[in-house]
């Protein structure tokens, strides 16, 4: 697959800051290197905004919001369709882009992150004219009163996103925020900060005011100036829970509104009734989908005991079947890891299980090739509890599988996690699905299916994996305040 026209312009452009509908250097001139996973060479060098670009960006939205505010809902809607159509026509280019910085394939981009990031924007222009609030009767002997509530921005919001689904999480931060009238600071990953930055250009193309997005690639000092400054009244982070807990105690200084998606360990169940067939095809889309650097892929199999071998047969061949190389091949069923520290990191548990114990049922603790960040799909039994591999986020494709007997057993079992954000069960008894699903201590419970999603479904947390929750009808509630105002008819 050759490069786009549009993608080589664009790579070969500056690649700057946005602040006040500008694009800008960092004030101190610095910049990094982006590297493209599957050859492990830079592609380009990015600006590297500082504390000090955070203050420009922060004045910036603050003087956007109160006109952005005032725009009508139906203003906001409009220009959200428009941006919805504007990333459709561009998804080619933003699919290899995205293939480009993160390593996926440029199919896996354009049908997934690229559709759904379009989609988001056209899901939310139909909100912005439906926030509705309510009117509520008083009770005072004497006196009449007419009180009503007001869902209201918040302010300025910072989102903080990570590189595993870059435009799309930069979409999930951005779209509800201006939706409902707030403005924007984006931070995208050092990893992959290339589609935020195109991103903003569609956003200016398509008659965003200045100063409501602003993007500001960087590292986590960028990230922490951010969730420090008095200025911002909002962070909206996805990312690990070890950041997760950083931010929330930074936000602390003006008691800055925080909302985390974070880590997953989301267990797997599969049950001796279920439909096997079907619970192997969904034990590998849920293990090893956009390859394992999904927080809700479910890493954990647990297998009744009267289909394990079954079980860890067919996701094993499955796994030893998926053809590992450059997203730009449309031979690929699996890119590249993100990068040489998660490379390592992946490796490094896949090792560890291994030292412990533990069997390598599909994969390899060696890297595949010599270039490119790429593994082997790994499937591991003989893993106890309180192993690494059982217990830690790896975000690689690296599943476990462990058998057990009864319905308590597997459910303790799954639950025994800091994490909760995802889960899953297969069993064709809808008693046992629903009832197990009912105890998944987890913010979504997958039922006989796995990935099965949509921009109108609520997502996040439990325990350790975050505060909040994003998308769908309650998707708009972390980004307003709700006003309550009383009015006395004299
Ligand atoms: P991952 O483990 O997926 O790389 P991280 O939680 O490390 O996720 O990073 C997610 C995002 O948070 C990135 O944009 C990163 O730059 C940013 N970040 C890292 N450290 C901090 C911090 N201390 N404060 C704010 N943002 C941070």
């Amino acid at each position: 697959m050759t490069l786009l026209p549009a993608v080589s312009a664009f790579l070969s452009s500056p690649k700057q800051l946005l602040i006040d509908g500008e694009w800008v250097d960092a004030k101190d001139g610095r910049t990094f290197a982006t590297i493209n996973p599957s050859t492990e060479q830079d592609l380009v060098q990015v600006a590297y905004a500082s504390s000090v670009d955070v203050d420009r960006a922060v004045s910036a939205a603050r003087a956007a919001f109160e006109p952005w505010s005032r725009t009508t809902p139906r203003e906001r809607s409009h220009l959200l369709w428009r941006i919805g159509d504007l990333v459709d026509a561009h998804a080619d280019e933003f699919a290899q882009l995205e293939a480009l910085d993160n390593g996926k394939r440029v199919e896996a981009a354009r049908d997934g992150d690229i559709a759904i990031a379009a989609e988001l924007f056209r899901y939310f222009a139909g909100w912005a004219t439906k926030m509705e609030g309510t009117s509520i009767p008083m009770s005072v002997p004497g006196r009449e009163f007419h009180a009503y509530t007001r869902r209201e921005p918040v302010g300025v919001v910072a989102g903080i996103v990570p590189w595993n689904f870059p435009l799309l999480m930069a979409c999930f931060k951005i779209v509800p925020a201006i939706t409902a009238g707030n403005t924007v600071i984006l931070k995208p990953a050092e990893q992959t900060p290339l589609t935020a930055l195109r991103l903003g250009q569609l956003l200016l193309e398509a008659g965003v005011p200045a100063g409501v997005v602003n993007v500001l690639p960087g590292f986590g000092d960028t990230g922490a100036a951010l969730v420090e400054h008095h200025g911002v009244d909002k962070v909206a982070f996805t990312g690990s829970t070890e950041v997760g807990k950083k931010i929330a105690a930074a936000a602390a200084g003006n008691l800055k509104k925080v909302s985390l998606e974070l880590g997953g360990k989301a267990p797997n169940i599969i049950f001796n009734d279920a439909d096997i067939e079907a619970a192997i095809a969904g034990a590998v889309l849920g293990g090893y989908f956009n390859e394992g650097q999904c927080c809700v892929n479910g890493s954990r199999l647990y297998v009744q005991r009267g289909v394990f071998d079954e079980v860890v047969a067919g996701v094993a061949a499955a796994a030893a079947a998926i053809k590992v190389g450059d997203g730009f091949d449309p031979t690929s069923q699996m890119g590249p890891l993100v990068s040489q520290e998660q490379h390592e990191k992946v490796l490094g548990y896949i090792r560890g299980a291994v030292r412990d114990g533990a069997v390598l049922t599909a994969g390899s603790a060696d890297r595949v090739g010599e270039r490119g960040f790429f593994v082997q799909p790994t499937l591991i039994t003989g893993v106890h509890e309180e192993m690494a591999v059982q217990t830690d986020e790896i975000f690689g494709p690296v599943v476990t599988a462990i058998p057990f007997d009864t319905e308590d057993e597997v459910v303790a079992a799954a639950n025994n996690t800091v994490y909760g954000l995802a889960a899953g069960v297969w069993s064709t008894n809808i008693g046992t699905a629903h009832r197990v699903g009912a105890r998944l201590r987890a913010g979504t419970v997958w039922l006989n299916t796995w990935h099965a999603d949509d921009v109108t479904l609520p997502r996040g947390g439990f325990k350790q994996s975050g505060w909040g929750r994003e998308l769908g009808s309650f998707g708009l509630d972390d980004y307003t305040e709700l006003k309550t105002v009383i009015a006395e008819l004299r």
